[in-house]
């Protein structure tokens, strides 16, 4: 190709030199998967290893796209951690498949920008469509569904979904307490075990961080949230003045997939008139198997709930679905008018502008690669994804049990283990462990992670990447055994 000439026209986006260049891309990705269990699972690099590589300024003539992929091997590669390696089961495992990757494809293919129905009437009513079977595979009830008198949109990820639900209840609270300077007394309640991102988003949404409750769990409760702590705090706050302002329920907490009681918790918000959310970021995918459903008895209390369907539902990064009871809450909080986004489509009041259940106003045709997913696998082949992950993780589980040296240290409910090996003396347990994890995980044969639960050291082995198979997770306790062996010897 070349710099441009006048005998060279420059042309950025031609179908021929697309179908070729595509091409040796996905030979390259295809190439990637067939050599995947090569790698070392977490990068291994130093911090700045790749300013060493790289040149210092970007390049002014055009460079081909073989020079280009070599640097991705050379250079990239190596400083990647292998989320898609079937030995990795740290955090949690952000699925990828051909449904996807096909879907991810068509998507920035096409590479529209739906704000609103008039700019792409498609994107907005795949969109709408797909939230209403996502939903209906879940069995959320009506309320939470187009076909009822809710609805649904695809968001980049919790802490986005949290974000815009918060300013919705925010802004409905401020109305009623007659100003914005009544901020200061808003409250929000979760427990210890609430991914962290919800404080992210409270703090982005103006609430005092000294109005952030974050409610103490125990073994006792399996690491769940307690309603009695609940209504007490809300009580304590009424007392002194605070407004009550939003409740965020986990299913399948990050630390130890723990679940908290949906049904009593949505009672007390219903009572204190707080909105009820349910994050479901993780576990929500299991809950499309009837045998795992249970977990979301209670979510007709809920005001919102979200899944990131680019963690366990074979679906490549990001897609975040969000239910939301009365979309007309968010759109009132969300929208703003521009003359240039004036319709006639809108003034109908008959289309939805996904601009305003949004943070931003752009937004890509995430629907058509959700669509895509559920189409191509299938109901049957997602639950039997879900179902052998769990069945996998059971068997950890049993390994885990049957040697002694360890210890289970959560009830696993889905596919993350939390376990840690037996310490001689408990002020031992973190360093031990801490050792432990960085001996697998320096290997560059698997990757776990950990988290602490009331102040102890665990470790985390989270099952479901997609191509984790029986025989990656015997080699990992081997592993660790191995290693556990050689500490307990020092
Ligand atoms: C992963 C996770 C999140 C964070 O999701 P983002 O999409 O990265 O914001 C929130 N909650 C739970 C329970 C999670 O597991």
């Amino acid at each position: 190709m070349g710099s441009p000439s006048a005998n060279n026209i420059f042309s950025p986006l031609e179908p021929e030199s697309f179908t070729d260049e595509s091409k040796t891309v996905i030979g390259f990705i295809a190439d990637y998967y067939r050599n995947i269990e090569t790698y070392p699972v977490q990068s291994n690099v130093k911090p700045g290893y790749l300013s060493a590589q790289l040149p210092k300024t970007a390049p002014y003539c055009s460079e081909s796209l073989e020079e280009i992929l070599k640097d991705v091997t050379d250079s990239i590669l190596p400083g990647l951690t292998h989320w898609q390696s079937p030995n990795f089961f740290a955090y949690f495992q952000a699925n990828a498949s051909t449904a996807g990757f096909l879907g991810e494809m068509l998507c920035s293919g096409l590479n529209v920008v739906g704000f609103n129905w008039i700019s792409s009437p498609a994107a907005t009513e795949l969109e709408s469509i797909v939230m209403d079977w996502m939903g209906k595979m879940l069995k959320l009830p009506s309320s939470s569904l187009f076909c009822g008198t809710g609805g649904g949109v695809l968001h980049g990820s919790t802490c986005e979904a949290v974000v815009c639900t918060l300013a919705t209840a925010r802004d409905k609270a401020l109305e009623k307490l007659g100003g914005c300077e009544y901020i200061t007394k808003l409250v929000v309640y979760a427990s210890d075990q609430t991914h962290f991102t919800f404080q992210k988003a409270a703090k982005l949404v103006g609430i005092p961080s000294s109005n952030f409750r974050a409610l103490t769990t125990s073994v006792s409760t399996e690491f769940s949230l307690s309603p009695e702590k609940v209504r007490a705090a809300i009580e304590d706050d009424i007392k002194s003045g605070l407004v009550p302002l939003y409740l965020c329920a986990t299913v399948g907490t990050t630390g130890s997939g723990a679940v908290d009681p949906l049904q009593e918790l949505g009672e007390i918000a219903r009572e204190y008139k707080l909105w009820f959310h349910i994050d479901a970021a993780y576990a929500g995918s299991a809950c499309v198997c009837p045998e795992f459903r249970h977990y979301l008895d209670g979510v007709e209390l809920a005001d919102s709930i979200s899944m990131n369907a680019h963690k366990w539902f074979l679906t490549n990064m990001d897609c975040c679905c969000l239910w939301i009871k009365q979309p007309k809450l968010l759109v009132d909080s969300l929208s703003i008018h521009s003359e240039i986004m004036r319709n006639s489509a809108t003034e109908s009041n008959t289309v939805i502008d996904y601009k305003d259940w949004q943070i931003a106003l752009s937004r890509r045709f995430k629907a058509l690669k959700l669509w895509i997913v559920i189409r191509k696998h299938g109901l049957a082949n997602l639950m039997h994804h879900i179902r052998s992950d769990i069945e996998m993780a059971k068997r950890f589980e049993a390994l885990v049990r049957e040697d002694k040296r360890f210890e289970m240290m959560a009830t696993r409910r889905f596919a993350l283990v939390c376990f840690r090996l037996k310490p001689k003396r408990e002020d031992e347990g973190s360093e031990l462990n801490g050792k432990l994890i960085d001996a697998v995980n320096s290997s560059g044969r698997a990757f776990m992670s950990h988290t602490v639960l009331t102040g102890v050291y665990v470790i985390r082995c989270a099952i479901g990447s997609t191509l984790t198979e029986d025989r990656h997770v015997n080699e990992l306790w081997k592993l660790i055994q191995e290693k556990a062996q050689f500490l307990l010897l020092e």
